[in-house]
């Protein structure tokens, strides 16, 4: 019998988790449960399964190697659900308390509830200290304001953290760097991109995938590929690579996309900090001593500052601060099913052809291809909120839902009516030739906006803002996007969105 439970989530793989502090090592248990239900629950890309896994598995080892008494349940072990492997462990431990850290995900924190409570024993919640800002920090800066404006918190987060100011004013004398952070490659490309660092899978890896590939053979993406960091070392590893190797780009191409480059500048570290293998606050450090020291310039560094000290604390805290009613929003009431592309990239569509195909096969697609190709089609094409989340959900590896829901539900398909973001982020054909080489080799014509090869993109764009004129001319920020639309005669309007219908069309039966 242990005393005390400290269960330890799957994304919780942290080394100082305050619930491994309050407990007392000698005296209890560490559960970790493998759980088939929640590789299921979105219907997971295979390599995010397996990330979870290894790292999972590599993450007791180390546990154990301090000392830790770890009951590790492993899918061996056929626990539907983790509320079910948890009530089974309290019913064989019989521990006079459960230690848990807040749990990312609202559904979860709801099943640890359950199980304890169906088990009547006392559930200790500790503060995920993971995190620059508390849960209950960034309700009290929520309170009492009108809109919730990234920007604002962001500056906040600067300020209470020290993080890039000088004498109480911010480095550069400016906020945001945004206006030169939105490079394109030219017509040259990218050039030689430095190779992201691989991780090659040891004996625990190698495992975890062939036992992935034979239990979960029908789940989409491909296993090959896999080079994730899985472990604390691996994960501090490959923030030095990015820092050294791509973050002095970082800034000037964040928005830029090129066929056949998946990884380009970005630092592909947002599947190991979302696991807790790495501290938000040493890859805010890394990146600020890049700057002091010369090695990259303020714009890189700001940019990336701002992904990780702003934008993703405060996705964590709208998350925290809606749920559980905002999964439900559907601003538009869109209901289209996802066409059968998003799961074989089996499309003539160019851009999502490539955006897909990297997205199978390493379940990684970087932001701006998941912002403005896959969630701006998403968008465009009245696609249902739900289906598009729960496939983003699943897909990528760094997806969890208190960062996925907000980043796809909110910022990119506008379903929440402007709790996350001021604007639907939509956009034509046009935008997508300036950032991309995708169209060169595309079938469609991206200038074209009706008739015989026009782009789709163009298409949907119209007939979106078409649709949806009234809504979108009370936002300030689509004024410029609807006075646009009213320039377009009445025939070819009409044109536009009957061929738009007709490809609407023919999306639901593919
Ligand atoms: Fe995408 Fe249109 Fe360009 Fe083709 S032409 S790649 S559909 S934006």
């Amino acid at each position: 019998m242990a005393r005390e439970l400290v269960l330890v989530l799957g994304d919780q793989l942290e080394r100082h988790s305050p619930a491994l502090t309050a407990a007392a090592r000698d005296d209890a248990v560490v559960l970790m449960i493998e759980s088939a239900g929640e590789a299921e629950h979105a219907w997971s890309h295979k390599q995010r399964i397996a990330l979870f896994l290894a790292a999972m598995r590599h993450h007791a080892e180390a546990l154990r190697d301090a000392g830790w008494s770890v009951d590790y349940q492993s899918l061996d072990a056929g626990h539907d659900s983790l509320q079910a492997g948890l009530a089974d462990a309290i019913a064989r431990h019989r521990p006079t308390r459960v230690h848990v850290v807040e749990a990312g995900e609202w559904r979860v924190q709801a099943m640890v509830e359950a199980a304890c409570r169906g088990a009547g024993v006392a559930l200790e919640v500790h503060d995920d200290t993971h995190f620059y800002c508390r849960r209950e920090e960034f309700a009290d800066w929520a309170r009492g304001r009108k809109q919730l404006v990234m920007e604002f918190f962001y500056r906040d987060m600067r300020k209470r953290f020290d993080v890039l100011m000088e004498d109480g004013k911010p480095a550069g004398d400016e906020w945001n760097f945004d206006r030169a952070n939105r490079g394109s490659f030219g017509r040259k490309g990218p050039g030689a991109v430095p190779a992201p660092r691989r991780f090659e899978p040891d004996a625990i890896t190698r495992a975890v995938l062939e036992e992935v590939a034979a239990r979960f053979g029908d789940h989409p993406g491909a296993l090959e590929s896999f080079a994730w960091p899985v472990t604390r070392e691996q994960a501090a590893a490959a923030l030095e690579d990015f820092v050294v190797q791509r973050l002095p780009l970082f800034g000037r191409y964040q928005d830029a996309m090129w066929q056949g480059e998946p990884w380009l500048y970005h630092a592909h570290i947002a599947a190991a900090m979302n696991l807790k293998l790495l501290d938000p606050r040493d890859a805010v450090a890394a990146a600020v001593e890049a700057w002091r020291s010369g090695h990259a310039p303020l714009e890189a560094v700001e940019g990336f500052v701002r992904q990780v000290l702003g934008w993703r604390e405060f996705i964590r805290g709208v998350y925290w601060l809606e749920m559980p009613d905002y999964a439900e929003h559907n601003h538009f009431d869109h209901e289209r099913p996802l066409p059968e592309f998003f799961w074989n990239a089996a499309t003539d569509l160019n851009c999502l052809r490539q955006c897909f195909g990297d997205t199978l096969e390493n379940g990684y697609a970087h932001h701006i291809q998941r912002l403005m190709v896959i969630g701006n089609f998403s968008l465009l094409a009245g696609l249902d909120p739900r289906a598009v989340c729960d496939w983003f959900l699943g897909i990528y590896v760094d997806a969890v839902e208190w960062v996925e829901l907000p980043n796809t539900l909110g910022m990119a398909l506008h379903a929440d009516g402007g709790i996350v973001g001021t604007k639907p982020y939509v956009a034509s054909g046009a935008y997508i030739k300036r950032m991309s080489n995708y169209c060169a080799g595309c079938r469609y014509a991206p200038n074209k906006r009706s008739g015989e090869g026009a782009c789709p993109f163009n298409l949907l764009y119209w007939d979106f803002l078409a649709r949806h004129r009234e809504q979108l001319a009370a936002n300030p920020r689509m004024g410029l996007a609807v006075k646009n639309l009213e320039r377009i005669g009445q025939d070819e309007l009409a044109r536009i969105r009957a061929e738009a219908a007709v490809f609407l069309a023919q999306l639901e039966a593919r």
